[in-house]
């Protein structure tokens, strides 16, 4: 079994805790100073993630709706997600797919993923994100390596949200068309990780924390990150969630780093999560990071609802996945929507998606990078 981290282990840049206390301390002076800064960082994030900013959430969303169109005009970027296989021998606990799930497990092939990506392709999206579970005899780095580069055949952009590799793994994956990964730490609280995290390679969680500089470091051009909400303290976990965003642009400024925020959803196994996230609060949180780093892509994806995700678009969100499966394929046969990883709570077809973007004045975006751009960068 994998060495758990001691909070005292912790790396240098991850310690929230002088912020939460500052977060729970903020009055309406602080705030009204956060929202005026030129340049607000971790303590004016604080400061939005107080419960007295949570009072002024309306101003909070002006200011990122400014910022957000300013940063980014008045576009969505789209994106699909393409789960290759269900095997895990991980035991998080809230997970559909985990180890213990009783389920039927498969994992798409050859012939398999080129009809997935094939109809994906025909339904217009030019980004695609592969994903597995964990490392495992049925989906191990060669499948991941072989899938990529199919994927990169016909995608301008191709990440990954697989299991923690090595750097040659990662460097091995850039040479064949990787653009980018994604890798959630789920919680920064190492206490309630080792809780979440029951058994399986992923208890490491300093080998987890690592990963996105090692994913960068061995040449992938951008690292999502993310926490799973619910499963700890939220603001402390976004707090330790923007240090380590600081922490990878320092040092990989030439990167893109993006953020997801996740909320647990329904899934096989039943966990109900600790922390109750309400709309509310997670439009605070949005909104927060949108003021805090103002050119930083903020992700949604299909976990949300319709009707919330129809309000966030634009005015702090910048990137949403949509015509979401979560089993393994179901994309060209139109399968189920439902049973996978986790219950999909919007369950529009691109149409429809688009449909409602454009009423907002908001343009949907397919494309945004071209694979000819991939190639030189992988020649200079
Ligand atoms: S979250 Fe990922 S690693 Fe954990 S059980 Fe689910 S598929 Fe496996």
């Amino acid at each position: 079994m994998p060495l758990i981290i001691m909070p005292a282990l912790l790396p240098d840049w991850l310690n929230p805790d002088p912020w939460l206390t500052r977060a729970r301390n903020t009055d309406t002076r602080a705030v009204q100073q956060a929202l005026a800064t030129e340049c607000p960082g971790i303590a004016e994030l604080a400061a939005l993630l107080s419960p007295v900013a949570g009072e002024a959430l309306e101003r909070l969303a002006a200011r990122a709706q400014l910022i957000t169109h300013r940063q980014f005009g008045r576009t969505i970027s789209l994106y699909v997600p393409l789960y290759l296989s269900d095997f895990c021998k991980n035991g998080c606990i809230y997970c559909g797919f985990a180890a213990d799930r009783r389920r039927s497990r498969r994992r798409l092939e050859r012939d398999d993923i080129i009809v997935e990506m094939d109809a994906l392709k025909a339904m217009g999206f030019e980004e695609i994100l592969l994903l597995t579970g964990e490392r495992t005899l049925h989906a191990d780095f060669d499948y991941v390596r072989a899938s990529v580069a199919l994927a990169a055949e016909r995608f301008d952009l191709v990440a990954v949200e697989v299991f923690p590799m090595t750097h040659e793994e990662y460097h091995i994956l850039a040479e064949v068309g990787c653009t980018g990964m994604t890798m959630y730490q789920e919680t920064y609280d190492p206490v309630v990780y080792e809780r979440m995290h029951r058994w399986g390679p992923k208890r490491d969680y300093q080998y987890r924390l690592e990963t996105p500089a090692r994913a960068l470091a061995a040449g992938l051009r951008t690292a999502g990150l993310g926490t799973l909400l619910g499963l700890a303290d939220p603001v402390r976990d976004a707090l330790a969630l923007f240090q380590h965003v600081q922490t990878l642009r320092k040092q990989y400024w030439r990167a893109g780093i993006s953020v997801s925020f996740p909320r647990i959803r329904p899934q096989l196994g039943g966990f109900t999560p600790p922390f109750l996230v309400s709309d509310r609060f997670l439009v605070q949180v949005i909104c927060a990071f949108r003021i805090c780093m103002p050119d930083l892509p903020l992700i949604l994806s299909t976990r949300e609802p319709a009707l919330f995700r129809d309000g966030i678009a634009g005015i702090g969100i910048s990137k949403m996945s949509i015509a979401s499966r979560t089993t393994v394929g179901g994309y060209h046969d139109g399968g189920a929507a439902d049973d996978g990883q986790f219950k999909v709570n919007d369950n529009r077809s691109i149409e429809a998606f688009c449909t409602m973007l454009k009423s907002k004045e908001l343009e949907p975006v397919f494309k945004n990078w071209d694979a000819v751009y991939r190639d030189i960068a992988q020649s200079a």
